[in-house]
C-alpha cells in the first residue's frame, strides 16, 4: 500500500440499508447482523443498519431494531439508522437508536413519491425530529437530502433549489452532518464537483459534515465520488457489492461500490481504514444473496490483481 499522501476519507458503508431496501427476497436477520459485523470488522467505522419505514412499504427493512440491538461491533464503530419522518425518529429512539439518518429530497416530485408530502412539510417535521433528538445525549443526526442533482421525474434540479433546502436546514442551528445525494446516479462529475464546492463555499464547514452520496447507474460512481473529493468532500456513502437502488427513484441501480471507492482511494494514496480483502469477502456474500442487483467492477476482477494494486 502507497504512503498516503493527501487527506484521509472516511466511507459509510450502506448496503444493509439502501442496499437491502430493495431486495425483494427476506434476508433473514442473522445474515443482515453478519454483513454488519463483517463491514466492521473490514474497516468500516459507519454503517447505516436499516431504516425505520414503514414495513407495510419496505418490508425488509422490518427488522432494523433487532439488527442494530444484536450486532457485536467495537465501540468505535457507529450504526445508524435512516428516517424518513418523524414517527421513524420516535420509533428508532424508543428502541434505544440515536445515530439517525433523516432524508427528504431537493426536488417535490420525488419527495412525495418518497416519502408523500412537499419538501417544505419534510423541512418542517426535521424540526420536530431534532426537538425530540435533543432529549437524548448520544443524539447524532445527519440530513440526506436526494435528488441534489437529478430527479427521475423532473430531470436536473435547479442549484439554488438545492441552496435553498440546505438553507432551511442550517436554519435550526444544530451541528449536522450533511449528504448531498446523487439518488439516480445520473449526475456528471463537473455537477458534482460544482454542487459540493458551491455549497461549501456558501455554508461553510463549521459545524457541517458535509458528505457525498452517490450510484452508479450510469458508471459515474467512482468519478463523481473523485469529483467530490477534489471539492473538499471527506465523507462518502457507498455499498459493499454495488447495492442498492431506490424503491421510489424508477431505473436507479446501486449504490458506487464500496470496494471500488476503496481500490480507488487507496491506490491514489487516500487512506480509508477498510481492509479491501475483507471487505471483497463481504462483497461476495452479499452478492451471493438471492435477488440482489450488484454492481461495481473490483469485485469481479481477479482477486490476485486487484490486492496486489492496493
Ligand atoms: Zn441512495
Amino acid at each position: 500500500m502507497s504512503t498516503p499522501t493527501m487527506e484521509a476519507v472516511e466511507i459509510c458503508d450502506v448496503a444493509p440499508r439502501d442496499g437491502f431496501q430493495v431486495v425483494s427476497t427476506w434476508i433473514p436477520t442473522e445474515t443482515k447482523i453478519a454483513v454488519v459485523e463483517g463491514l466492521a470488522d473490514a474497516g468500516f467505522k459507519r454503517i447505516e443498519t436499516g431504516a425505520f419505514v414503514s414495513p407495510k412499504h419496505v418490508p425488509q427493512m422490518a427488522d432494523t431494531a433487532e439488527v442494530h440491538a444484536t450486532a457485536n461491533v467495537a465501540d468505535d464503530v457507529r450504526l445508524s439508522t435512516l428516517i424518513p419522518n418523524l414517527r421513524g425518529a420516535e420509533n428508532a429512539l424508543a428502541a434505544g437508536i440515536s445515530d439517525l439518518v433523516y432524508v427528504f429530497s431537493a426536488s417535490e416530485s420525488h419527495n412525495k413519491s418518497n416519502v408523500r408530502r412537499p419538501v417544505a412539510a419534510s423541512i418542517e417535521e426535521l424540526g420536530e425530529v431534532i426537538r425530540i433528538g435533543r432529549d437524548h445525549d448520544d443524539f447524532k443526526l445527519r440530513v440526506n437530502i436526494a435528488t441534489v442533482f437529478d430527479c427521475p421525474f423532473e430531470g436536473r434540479v435547479d442549484e439554488d433549489t438545492v441552496y435553498a433546502a440546505i438553507e432551511k436546514v442550517l436554519a435550526y442551528g444544530t451541528s449536522i452532518e450533511l449528504g448531498l445525494c446523487d439518488t439516480t446516479g445520473r449526475a456528471l462529475p463537473d455537477h458534482v464537483r460544482d454542487v459540493c464546492a458551491g455549497a461549501m463555499k456558501r455554508f461553510g464547514r463549521d459545524g457541517i459534515n458535509w458528505l457525498y452520496h452517490g450510484h452508479d447507474t450510469f458508471g459515474l460512481g467512482v468519478a463523481n465520488a473523485l469529483y467530490a473529493y477534489e471539492a473538499g468532500i471527506r465523507l462518502f456513502d457507498a455499498a459493499a457489492a454495488g447495492l442498492g437502488g431506490c424503491p421510489f427513484a424508477p431505473g436507479a441501480t446501486g449504490n458506487t461500490a464500496s470496494e471500488d471507492l476503496v481500490f480507488t482511494f487507496e491506490n491514489m494514496g487516500i487512506d480509508t481504514g477498510i481492509n479491501l480483502a475483507k471487505l471483497l469477502s463481504v462483497a461476495e456474500t452479499i452478492a451471493e444473496l438471492p435477488d440482489t442487483q450488484t454492481g461495481g467492477h473490483i469485485r469481479i476482477v481477479p482477486r490476485e490483481r486487484v490486492l496486489s494494486a492496493a
